[in-house]
């Protein structure tokens, strides 16, 4: 059987997998053989679903603030967050955002010309930026457009990996079964990112895509890895049962936009 050698793993290509493998080629500046593995197509995450906006702090002159938007996620976790990641992505993301700009995104804009933000559950200040209502759709194309920048990251679609293999406790590769042909893969890599999403397909009532079910964590945690707040799933207010789809109109504090 033939044995795939790359040095990083990145397993997942949603907003997640996508955003690592471009940092891991810009740090790795052309020294990196990277690859990037995903069971759907890349440009077929379930992220492509999300709707409402990414929240970020663009417009402090007008009332908003790194420590507001801190203390809205942290107050919306009940407390339960973990405040260095909280402190982490309020600080990291408003640059994200014009990241993704200058990457091509299609921002919404305002009258004059500025990126726009609307309401969002959980948000104390109109923070979340959106494109149209299809801003998981814009992120995701945006970063596989510019994942083509990077000739060191082979891709792998509809490709699902189904093992970890582990040497003296020490990760060394994953096992894979390419999903077109059938065929069992073996992959060797001397790191691996897992971006696999999450598992909310265990629900029988869901908004998530078919594809979220979980066994990326799974895999990890066979494998011997901790896997961290497992019980930390949305429960979203505006879902309407039964087809599924979140309600655009009175959002769940009657601002007349979904929360996603
Ligand atoms: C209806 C809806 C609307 C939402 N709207 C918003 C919003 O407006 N704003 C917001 O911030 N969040 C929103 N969310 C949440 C957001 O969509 C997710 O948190 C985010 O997309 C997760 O991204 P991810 O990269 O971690 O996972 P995903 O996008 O699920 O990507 C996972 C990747 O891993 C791959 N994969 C999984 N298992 C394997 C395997 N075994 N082998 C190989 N590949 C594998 C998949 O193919 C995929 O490429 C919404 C969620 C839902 C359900």
């Amino acid at each position: 059987m033939e044995i795939v050698t790359h040095d990083l793993i990145i397993l997942g290509a949603g907003l997640a997998g996508l955003r690592a493998a471009i940092e891991a080629a810009r740090v790795g500046q052309g020294k990196l053989d990277i690859a990037i593995i995903a069971k759907t197509q890349l440009v077929r995450p379930h992220s492509v679903c999300a709707e409402g906006g990414t929240g970020a702090v663009m417009r402090p002159e007008e009332g908003d603030s790194l420590e507001l938007h801190a203390w809205d996620t942290v107050k919306g976790s009940d407390l339960l967050a973990d405040q260095d990641a909280v402190e982490l992505f309020v600080q990291t993301i408003p640059q994200e955002i014009l990241q993704l700009e200058h990457w091509g995104i299609p921002w919404a804009r305002r009258g004059d010309g500025r990126i726009n933000q609307r309401p969002f559950g959980g948000h104390s200040f109109p923070r979340a930026v959106f494109a149209a209502d299809k801003t998981g759709f814009f992120e995701v194309h945006t970063l596989y457009d510019t994942l083509q920048k990077y000739p060191d990251i082979t891709k792998y679609e509809e490709c699902m990996a189904t093992s970890l293999l582990v040497e003296e406790g020490q990760y060394c590769g994953l096992t894979a079964i390419d999903l077109k042909s059938g065929e069992f893969l073996v992959f060797r890599s001397k790191a691996l990112i897992i971006a696999t999403g999450g598992a909310c397909r265990i629900y029988g009532f869901t908004t998530y895509s078919h594809t979220v079910t979980g066994d990326g964590m799974a895999i990890a945690y066979r494998a011997g890895l901790p896997v961290k707040d497992m019980e930390f799933v949305q429960f979203h207010p505006t879902g309407l049962v039964p087809s599924g789809i979140l309600n655009y109109r009175g959002g769940s504090r009657g601002r007349g936009i979904s929360d996603q």
